[in-house]
């Protein structure tokens, strides 16, 4: 297996405020679909909602760290955790919402499975770097009291070093 370099990705402007919207970047002929597809969405409607009930468990962070290996979206840094909300379709979460379309299937697999290798290499880089990565999906936004209580215990686990 390959493994990917490990180096965090510094689109030119780190830290400093994170982006007024979706500037999209570049509109291939693909043109719509390109765009839906864009995976680093920013601010998206289940990661408001997180940061919304982290707030009120009384945690601070940081949004969009583009210092930070996969640019995460939440990043705690007392605990050096750095949280992602993935969309289950974009990262093919192994859920209903998950499932590859029946039409252009090929493409979607490829597209997907993409992602995938970019969140796994983002996660191992972090790991290397000493943060602990969590990935919250958005069907499990669905449960919020069972979400708040892993991601309480995995902050908390994330705190203390073995
Ligand atoms: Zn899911």
């Amino acid at each position: 297996m390959r493994q990917p370099p490990c180096a965090a990705k510094t689109g030119g402007k780190a830290g400093g405020k994170h982006e007024q919207s979706t500037a999209l970047d570049i509109l291939t002929p693909a043109g719509r679909s390109a765009r839906m597809a864009r995976v680093r969405q920013k601010n998206t409607k289940p990661e408001v909602r997180l940061r919304r009930w982290l707030h009120a468990l009384g945690y601070r962070f940081r949004l969009h760290r583009k210092d930070l290996p996969g640019t995460p979206d939440i990043v705690l840094p007392k605990y050096r955790v750095a949280l992602f909300v993935h969309g289950c379709f974009w990262h093919g979460h192994d859920c209903r919402a998950g499932r590859l379309p029946s039409t252009n299937t090929a493409f979607w697999e490829a597209k997907i499975s993409a992602n995938r290798s970019r969140d796994a290499a983002a996660v191992d880089c972090l790991r290397s770097q000493g943060w602990t990565p969590l990935v919250v999906w958005e069907c499990d936004l669905r449960d919020r009291q069972g979400l708040e209580a892993r991601l309480v215990g995995e902050i908390a686990g994330a705190a203390s070093p073995d």
